[in-house]
């Protein structure tokens, strides 16, 4: 049976390279190889000797992500994908082009468990996990398009379908690699993780060190909409959620964001908005406002322009940091999981 090699980190290659009776240092050349020059094949691999190519070459594949659907937005800024993996899985990968860098939303799994009701990637369940070669595969794809351009993957977010922190182990895998010398060597900063909620594993996630963004899908004020909204409220309710975001912005001194998708009529109005600045008064932490991407499968709405900016307006009167999150690639249907449904639907 042949293994994929791709996504085994540098003590693991190591391993592999010491096994074959070879020194260590081959394997960071082979880690190098893999992820730094984008070796499609053990052959071009030049530095290594030719022996160990061939054996490697008995053994292992190198499995990469296959694009099979992409669509780009008219302004060109955004682009999606459809990557698929060696089982046929696939899922969406976002490259967006913003001012201060490239920007790009992986996927922790294929669909999802979590239910939220607003959200187009739980329609079809959960698959299964990915890898942490599978999301550092989607990566390495949008970093190959970009180097042709002489540009590179600037951030990371964790925000693609599935829920990261039930992914644990394979998604602190792949962000440490991201951030290797022989992988992007991106700094821990400019990684985002976005999470609905699961209490546990952010306090473990703050034990890491790991100085990355926690970001936190919110979406309501009260435990009662919440729970509508995302049925996880009913095992990690609102107070639990923010509690732990807190903690997390004092262990790692790290602003927590909030996401607050605002949806017409339901969780937009003044009520909700003071609700939402006492619950997190005092705390380090931004409010991300995101305009609903209505989705085909649900009635939701988005606030009029002016709703939305007086709901902003009442955070930051508040002091509450508030933004409210640029709209890139609505023409594309960039709210998750829309691009692969639309694949699943046509099979
Ligand atoms: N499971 C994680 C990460 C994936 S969802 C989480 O819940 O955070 C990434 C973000 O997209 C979440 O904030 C999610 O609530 C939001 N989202 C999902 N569907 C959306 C939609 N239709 N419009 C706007 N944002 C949406």
């Amino acid at each position: 049976m042949m293994e994929n090699i791709f996504g085994k980190n540098l003590p693991e290659l190591t391993e592999v390279v010491q096994a074959m009776g070879l020194p260590k240092f081959r394997g960071k050349q082979l880690a190098e190889w893999l992820y730094k020059k984008s070796a499609a094949d053990f052959h071009s691999m030049n530095n290594l000797p030719k022996g160990l190519r061939e054996k490697l070459a008995e053994s292992y594949t190198i499995e990469r992500a296959v694009p099979s659907a992409q669509l780009h937005s008219a302004d060109g800024k955004t682009s999606k994908f459809l990557l698929s993996f060696a089982d046929g899985a696939g899922v969406e990968t976002v490259l967006m082009r913003q001012p201060y860098g490239n920007s790009i939303c992986v996927s922790s799994q294929v669909g999802c468990s979590m239910g939220c009701c607003f959200c187009a990637s739980t329609l079809h369940g959960m698959v299964r996990s990915l890898t942490a070669g599978e999301m550092l595969a989607q990566t390495m794809y949008i970093n190959d398009l970009l180097a042709e351009e002489g540009q590179k993957v600037d951030t990371v977010v964790i925000m693609g379908s599935g829920e990261p922190l039930l992914n644990y182990e394979n998604v602190l895998k792949y962000i440490r690699m991201l951030h290797e010398d022989y992988c992007l060597g991106m700094s821990y900063r400019s990684i985002t993780l976005s999470t609905s909620g699961i209490v546990p594993n952010i306090y473990r996630l703050a034990q890491e060190e790991l100085p990355v963004t926690l970001s936190i899908s919110l979406h309501a004020p009260e435990d009662a909409l919440r729970s509508e909204l995302m049925p996880v409220n009913m095992k990690y309710p609102l107070a639990e959620v923010v509690k732990a975001g807190r903690e997390y912005g004092e262990l790692t001194h790290r602003r927590v964001t909030y996401e607050y998708i605002l949806i017409d009529g339901v969780n937009d109005n003044l009520r909700q908005a003071k609700e939402l600045t006492a619950l997190l008064r005092g705390q380090l932490a931004s409010v991300n406002l995101i305009p609903i991407n209505p989705v085909a499968e649900r009635n939701w709405q988005r606030p009029a322009p002016e709703r939305i900016s007086f709901f902003a307006r009442y955070l930051t009167d508040h002091h509450i940091t508030a933004t409210v999150r640029r709209e890139m690639g609505n023409d594309i249907q960039a709210a998750c999981g829309q691009l692969r449904n639309k694949h699943l639907e046509s099979r």
